[in-house]
């Protein structure tokens, strides 16, 4: 019987729901006629659009980027025509510029994309790949890739974390991705691991996907990979968590992983590396769960980044009218939207359509001083004092709210229904706010 890791005491068990997906195969889907690409799909500082309406572009063409350190390139998911420029509101209230294409549907290619190739290089052109490829953080952060991988010199890493744990209840997209190219994710990593000269690998699958990590465990070849086998509970796949329940390492508070020599990396990510490297083929697609009772067919689909989400929900059977709620991301930490005109981005890891028997909205009922949501904080905060700090924007009590991963764990348990990771969220921007305004 494998060894089976967890972070701690802390945390929740949310309803998992993986059922309505978990065995549903992947489905690649064609574009459609329109296709709207977000300028800003990353977290850094914003791209611009470099095209302009009436331009023709090819299918993996650049059509967005920034010259900041920390930022992320764009490419065309099809051949056509640009038709408009325009600006959204996205979930968190995010406005971005988004680049409409009509789709040609003559599937025109850059020249060399999506082509084998070999690709025998050094460490600086390798990351120099990632960062033209357009890859980020799949898992929902949107973090540049090369960013996290250009780790500062004196930081020896030795050690690549591979989050498999999907611990966001719904979702099943990476459980799928592991299963269906188990060969191209275990290569990907291989990949990352000669060209960042890193020595091992772990790759943390939670308990309640273990075809995937007996499929893996079974498959790999290459000795420096080993699966590790996570308890499931939620967020065991937050990236502290993770690295302390692999190896006990704790990443000092306001760090980052390469401070212990570890660098993470999310299933989808590992597998856009593999088909960017292997294939030359930039991001521009990825797989998703299309999930809940207000869908009428869930399903894991592979889908071109800016289809809309109208479109991904008539590919599952449309709509049901007793859909109330429709989330970006898993339940604990997506973020909610009504607007489905929007596009899928990059960091689109699901989108759920549910109804009111799925969701359980009551009124904020004043605190009994239970403790729970001390005792389930991953991250060791005091929630309820952090919110009442955010509420009446007591900056000087306000310092830990920055320490807060936005796992929604404190309201999840909250037996009075407290607002409080949304009240610690927004007193997180008010206070980075008040600290860039010099206090
Ligand atoms: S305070 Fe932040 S880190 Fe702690 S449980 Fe609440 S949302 Fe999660
Ligand atoms: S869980 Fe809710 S009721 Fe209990 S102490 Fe925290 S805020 Fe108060």
């Amino acid at each position: 019987m494998a060894k089976i890791y967890s972070f701690g005491r802390t945390g929740v068990h949310p309803d998992e729901r993986k059922d309505y997906t978990e065995n549903k195969p992947i489905e690649k889907v064609k574009s459609g006629e329109f296709l709207y690409v977000a300028v800003n799909q990353h977290i850094g500082a914003p791209a611009k659009s470099i095209v302009k309406a009436g331009d023709r572009v090819l299918k993996n063409q650049v059509i967005a980027k920034g010259d900041a350190p920390v930022t992320s390139v764009v490419h065309s998911p099809v051949s056509g025509e640009v038709v408009e420029i325009k600006s959204m509101i996205f979930p968190n209230e995010q406005k971005n510029e988004v680049i409409v294409i009509k789709n040609d549907f003559k599937d025109e290619k850059v020249l060399g994309t999506e082509t084998k190739r070999e690709f025998k290089t050094n460490r600086e052109e390798f990351i120099n790949e990632i960062k033209n490829g357009g890859i980020i953080g799949m898992g929902g952060a949107g973090f540049p890739t090369y960013v996290k991988m250009n780790s500062p010199k004196d930081k020896k890493i030795d050690l690549l974390i591979v989050n498999g744990a999907e611990c966001e209840p719904y979702l099943t997209n990476d459980y799928r991705v592991m299963l269906e190219y188990t060969n191209d994710f275990l290569n990907g990593i291989s990949i990352v691991l000669d060209n960042l000269s890193i020595p091992e690998c772990f790759v943390g699958i939670e308990e309640n996907k273990i075809k995937a990590f007996e499929l893996l465990s079974e498959r790999v070849e290459d000795k420096r990979i080993k699966i590790k086998l996570l308890k499931t509970k939620y967020p065991q796949g937050a990236e502290k968590q993770l690295i302390y329940a692999l190896t006990k390492r704790v990443v000092p508070i306001r760090k980052l992983p390469f401070e212990v020599g570890v660098i993470v990396q999310n299933v989808s990510t590992i597998k856009a590396i593999y088909d960017l490297i292997v294939f030359n083929k930039p991001l521009t697609e990825r797989v998703l769960t299309c999930t809940g009772k207000g869908i009428k067919e869930p399903k894991n689909l592979y889908a071109p980044i800016g289809m809309s989400v109208s479109e991904i929900a008539n590919i599952c059977g449309g709509i049901y009218e007793e859909c109330k709620y429709l989330i970006n991301g898993g339940p604990m930490m997506g973020k909610p939207f009504a607007d489905i005109s929007l596009p899928i981005t990059k960091t689109t890891s699901g989108l759920l359509f549910l109804t009111d028997e799925e969701v359980t909205v009551e009124e904020e009922n004043p605190c009994i001083h239970c403790g729970r949501c001390l005792s389930v904080c991953p991250m060791g905060l005091n929630p309820t004092y952090l919110k009442e700090a955010s509420d009446r924007r007591e900056y000087e009590k306000m310092d830990d709210v920055l320490d807060c991963i936005e796992c929604g764990s404190c309201s999840f348990i909250c037996p009075a229904s407290r607002e409080l990771a949304s009240s610690i969220v927004k007193g997180k921007q008010k206070y980075t706010k008040y600290l860039k305004r010099g206090k």
